[in-house]
């Protein structure tokens, strides 16, 4: 919600993922992740020109140990490319950035050590890599604290290349300065891209009225989630549907009604369980996502949430009281009930709940409703 009212971006959600939603988290380390495919397979592709190029510039004595450096790091390229594709790290995608900026580094700083006896001024051709990584830096959308420490890690290199070749001072101050102000222009460059992210993932998938997560937001997070997690146990599903909205906008105006929405997800955020996941489902209708051990628990929590709605004090602009009230559909996963499923029967549960008068909380598991069992 605070992104909406914030017109100018906070230093502090760009420092750390300290105060990013674990919704967030998951969106940007998928984002992180694909950029950190494309920059692999560029260096994978560079490789080659790369090794021609040494061929024909450098002299033949530290080919051999040229050869091997590359080739573990080409070894590392292609493992970090698999490990991005690996389950087991799809959370861990800023780590494996950080392991691809640096085995170029490592790579580097290995070759200054097998190559200082030859004392090579054509190894010029190598000298702008760390410049090139810190330069690479601004492509991922990393936190500032991140992309310091592998910047400095990255500097750390390059003083150990001006200690092997006992560089002149005043050589090696110019070049860390320059270092230094590439690295103050990536640390820019990724706050804006960071901060332009977290908008971007909050208007897509967010509903402005209310700030809850829009429909497509939570069932994508779902499927996402019970892809990487494999979810076992249940999931609770509430579908709660405002009564008589329409007559509610018909009476007071369409501005009261949004006013009810506001209020209402509110109320909603007051009932939410730190794992709850909300979000309007549509126009007045809302859906809770739980991870609940049995249907009771549901059904508690989902008549308190309908109770405490119809104590809601809200006025109209000539101070009249508005009521409101709900209906709501519970139903739980199963083995034979997958998520889809589950909505389905929560919302047929709702329609018992409409037909049966209003204002109350219906059960799929009701054993006259025998819902979601055909
Ligand atoms: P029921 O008890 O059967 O659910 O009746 P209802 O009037 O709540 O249901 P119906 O589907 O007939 O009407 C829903 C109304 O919600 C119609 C639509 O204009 C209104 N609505 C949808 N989105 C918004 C919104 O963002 N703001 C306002 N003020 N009204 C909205
Ligand atoms: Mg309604
Ligand atoms: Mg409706």
């Amino acid at each position: 919600m605070e992104y909406f009212h914030r017109g100018s971006s906070s230093i502090l959600d760009t420092l750390s993922d300290k105060k990013h939603s674990p919704d967030f988290a998951y969106a940007r380390n998928h984002y992180l992740g694909s950029r950190l495919r494309i920059v692999c397979w560029i260096f994978i592709l560079l490789s080659p020109f790369w090794a021609l190029f040494d061929h024909l510039l450098l002299p033949a004595e530290p080919l051999p140990e040229l050869r091997l450096a590359r080739l573990f790091f080409f070894g590392s390229l292609i493992v970090i490319l698999l490990l991005s594709h690996w389950r087991l790290f799809a959370r861990h995608q800023t780590l494996l950035a950080a392991m691809l900026l640096l085995s170029p580094a490592c790579f580097y700083a290995y070759l200054l050590f097998v190559t200082a006896p030859f004392e090579l001024p054509e190894l010029g051709n190598y000298q702008f890599i760390p410049f090139l990584l810190v330069a690479t830096l601004s492509i991922f959308p990393l936190t500032l604290l991140e992309s310091l420490l592998v910047g400095c890690l990255v500097i750390i290199v390059q003083l150990y290349s001006f200690y092997v070749d006992a560089t002149p001072t005043a050589y090696l101050i110019q070049q860390l300065w320059l270092l230094c102000a590439l690295l103050v222009m990536a640390l820019t460059a990724n706050h804006f891209h960071l901060n332009l992210l977290l908008r971007l993932y909050r208007q897509a998938t967010h509903d402005q009225l209310t700030g809850l997560l829009n429909r497509h937001a939570l069932l994508d997070l779902m499927d996402s989630q019970e892809q990487n997690e494999s979810r076992g146990h249940p999931m609770g599903i509430m579908l709660i549907d405002l009564d008589h909205f329409k007559k509610i906008n018909d009476t007071y105006g369409h501005a009261v009604g949004d006013e009810v929405l506001r209020r209402f997800a509110d109320l909603l955020r007051t009932h939410q369980k730190p794992t709850d996941r909300i979000a309007r489902y549509g126009g007045e209708e809302f859906l809770l996502i739980r991870d609940v051990g049995n249907i009771n628990a549901l059904h508690a929590q989902a008549d308190a949430i309908r109770k405490a709605t119809s104590t809601l004090s809200i006025q109209d602009f000539e101070g009249n009281a508005v009521q409101c009230t709900v209906s709501i559909g519970v139903a739980i996963t199963g083995p034979e009930r997958p998520l889809n499923r589950t909505i389905q029967a929560a919302d047929e549960a709702l329609y018992a709940a409409k037909r049966a008068g209003r204002n109350q909380v219906k059960s799929a598991d009701d054993p006259q409703l025998a819902i979601g069992t055909h």
